[in-house]
Parts: C-alpha cells; structure tokens; sequence
C-alpha cells in the first residue's frame, strides 16, 4: 500500500468524533491482518511492471478512489476532503467553505463545524446528501443545523478566488460567499489507470475489487473483496 497506514479513505471517513464505529472498523481489520499473518507493505506504491506480479497465482486489486476536481476556475486554492479530515491544520481562518454537499462533505462540514468554525456547504442539487438513506439525514441534517452551518442549496459553484466562493443560484442571480478556506467536495472518482493496467497485462489472475471499480461504500467494498477472495478456492 502506498500510504504509511492503513485504512485507505476510512482513515479520514472515520475522523469526526461521531464516526466511531468507523474507527473500531480500522482497528479490527488492523488486528484480524496481525492475527492471520498477512505481511503489509507500507509506504509502497506498486504498478503493472513490479516483479511480485509475475510470481503470483491471483492478483486482488484494490486502489480505491481519490477526490474529484472539477475544472472549476481556482480549484487550485481549495483543499480537498480528504485533507479537511486529515489536517486541521489545513483549515485556515474562521471561515470555511464546502463545494459539493454530498454525504462525505456533510460529515466533514460538520465535524468542522464541532470545531467551532463558521461552516457553509454551497451545493448545486434542492437538498444536501442526497442519495443517501433517510435514516442517516434524519440525524445530519439536524446536527448541521444545530451547529449553525449554512446550506446554499440550488447554488453553483462557479469560482473560487482567495476570498471565497463565486456562485450562481438557479435563477441565474450570482453571489459571493466570503471565506478563509475552500473545500472542494465534490465526490470521489476510481483511481483505476493503475488497476486497467495491472489487468490488462495479467487478466487471467486479476480480479478488481472496491472504489476502484465503481464509487461505492464501504459494505460494497468489504463485498466485493469477500467475493473475489471466495473465488480463489
Ligand atoms: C470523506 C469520506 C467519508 C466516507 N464516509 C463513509 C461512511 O460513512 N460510510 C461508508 O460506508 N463509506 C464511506 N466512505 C466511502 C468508503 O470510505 C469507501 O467506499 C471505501 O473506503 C472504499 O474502500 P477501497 O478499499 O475500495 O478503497 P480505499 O479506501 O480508497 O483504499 C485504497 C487504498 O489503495 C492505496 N493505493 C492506491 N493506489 C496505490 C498504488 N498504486 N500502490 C499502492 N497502494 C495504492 C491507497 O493509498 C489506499 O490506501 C467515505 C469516503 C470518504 C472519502
């Protein structure tokens, strides 16, 4: 794996104090890896000509996704969610805008907010999370508004500059929403240029699994990597 830990992207999914059970998540997978021996090789990133491939008998690959930029004029200024999660201190100033109102900004957005931060979530759709399950949203959206973060639903993201965030309601009207740093959660994509390549050299032996075939959760992920491991017996 090429980070120095694991987790993949539970390891910021899991930061807001209300994610516990995320959290325990890492933990027992940490253990249950110790306990059956698997060797981890951390801080490795691999790629389709690594030797270790030749002398394998199946290859699972599991690459995961990486955060969405848009070509948004001044995407370059904001951070992204992951690093929101990751790096408090990449939450500069008292002000701090979240483009895209998905689940993940959501969660971010607030955890941000329990930090005692002036949140916004400037998000393009009629509501915030959508998609998500009712039973989730019937606790979030209280908890954001209960910690005063101000949704702009039904708003564009159009640019952002070093003082905030340009945006365009639906009726074509702009607006200007000031703030110290930018979050672009915008969603997450497949990171799978190196997955497409490991298969395409070994496809015999090669089974995807995870975000890095689709964008999914983590049920989806632990699924897909249970079925690939089954139809290795
Ligand atoms: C902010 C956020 C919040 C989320 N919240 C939830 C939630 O509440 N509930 C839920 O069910 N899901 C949530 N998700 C989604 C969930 O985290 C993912 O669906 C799940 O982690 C996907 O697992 P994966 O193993 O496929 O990929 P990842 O978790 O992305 O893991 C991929 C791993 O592969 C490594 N890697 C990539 N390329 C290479 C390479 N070339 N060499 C070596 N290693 C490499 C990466 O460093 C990473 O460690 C959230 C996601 C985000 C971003």
């Amino acid at each position: 794996m090429k980070e120095s830990d694991l987790g993949g992207q539970l390891r910021s999914a899991a930061t807001p104090p209300f994610k516990s059970q995320l959290r325990e998540l890492i933990t027992w997978y940490k253990r249950q890896l110790e306990l059956t021996g698997v060797a981890v090789h951390v801080n490795t990133e691999i790629g389709e000509d690594d030797l270790v491939f030749e002398k394998a008998d199946a290859i699972i690959v599991a690459t995961g996704a990486i955060p969405m930029m848009p070509p948004i004029k001044g995407i370059e200024r904001a951070i992204n969610v992951l690093e929101a999660h990751l790096d408090e201190n990449k939450l500069k100033g008292e002000k701090i805008i979240y483009c895209g109102g998905g689940l993940s900004s959501c969660d971010s957005a607030l955890e941000t907010a329990l930090k005692g931060k002036k949140v916004a979530i400037i998000e393009m759709l009629d509501e915030v999370a959508a998609g998500d399950h009712m039973i989730n949203k019937a606790s979030l959206i209280p908890m954001l508004l209960e910690n005063k973060v101000e949704l702009y639903t039904g708003h564009k993201v159009l640019e952002i500059t070093a003082e905030g965030v340009r945006a365009m309601e639906k009726d074509g009207k702009e607006v200007f929403l000031e703030g110290n740093t930018v979050v672009a959660s915008f969603g997450m994509l497949p990171n799978n240029e190196t997955a497409k390549a490991i298969d395409a050299k070994y496809h015999n032996k090669v089974r995807l699994i995870g975000d890095c075939t689709k964008v999914g959760k983590v049920g989806g992920a632990v699924r897909s990597g249970m079925y690939a491991a089954l139809s290795l017996r």
